[in-house]
């Protein structure tokens, strides 16, 4: 586990390319400068780390491009101390920017061996969620919820009703909605029963999976 000046390097220049694609938040950026990326994806790949690129984890999953890690982060506008519900843990480079910015997060991931692997990685990186669970994102996080974020990292059908009511009014739910491709869609909660919905642009993300079972 090794972050050397190389890295760093790379990290900030990462950064600057993340801005000059529309990344403001400073936070935000901070955090790109300061995780140690490459150790988050198999050896491998790492020469290709700080590059703006989605690259493959266990179990079929991917680490999301950086891009839309920052966008994703960026368009929740995380204030410290929000409570934050992450669907899709995988690799926990998403959680580890949402712990950066200043959040309490809890993160669900349906496949055992990332929930497995990323329990045991995140710490040793000094990255202590509220909470890592190994469930199905579909149901959100009754027992935990109301949320003032929720954001969903894989690609989801429909938008679970579970989400959406787990959100406090003024939270912010940021999904990417689609079977093939996805529309990023930002839900705000305005009262009780109304939702804003904004369509902020196609991405493309692996599959939220159905319950098993
Ligand atoms: N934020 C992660 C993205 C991983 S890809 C990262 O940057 O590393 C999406 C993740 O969502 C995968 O790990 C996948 O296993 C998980 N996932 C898919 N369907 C899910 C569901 N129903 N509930 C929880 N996690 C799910």
């Amino acid at each position: 586990m090794k972050d050397t000046h190389k890295h760093q390097g790379l990290r900030k220049k990462l950064a600057t390319v993340l801005e000059a694609k529309g990344i403001s938040d400073k936070n935000v950026l901070n955090a790109i400068r300061k995780i140690p990326r490459h150790l988050f994806i198999d050896s491998s790949f790492e020469a290709h780390a700080y590059q703006d690129k989605a690259f493959p984890i266990a179990a079929e999953q991917t680490i999301s491009q950086p891009y839309t890690v920052a966008f994703q982060s960026q368009t929740l506008e995380v204030k410290k101390g929000d409570k934050v519900l992450e669907i899709g843990t995988g690799s926990g480079y998403q959680t580890a920017v949402l712990l950066e910015v200043g959040a309490e997060v809890y993160s669900i991931e349906r496949q055992h061996e990332l929930f497995k692997k990323t329990s045991l990685f995140l710490p040793k990186l000094g990255y202590r969620a509220k909470k890592l669970i190994f469930g199905d994102g579909y149901k959100g996080l009754p027992e935990i919820a109301p949320f003032d974020k929720i954001i969903v990292t894989a690609g989801a059908p429909f938008v679970p009703k579970a989400l959406l009511s787990q959100l406090k009014v003024g939270g912010r739910l940021l999904i990417p909605v689609g079977e093939v491709t996805q529309i990023m869609t930002l839900f705000i909660r305005k009262s009780a029963k109304e939702f804003e919905k904004h369509e902020l642009g196609d991405f493309a993300f692996v599959p939220m999976l159905e319950e098993k079972n």
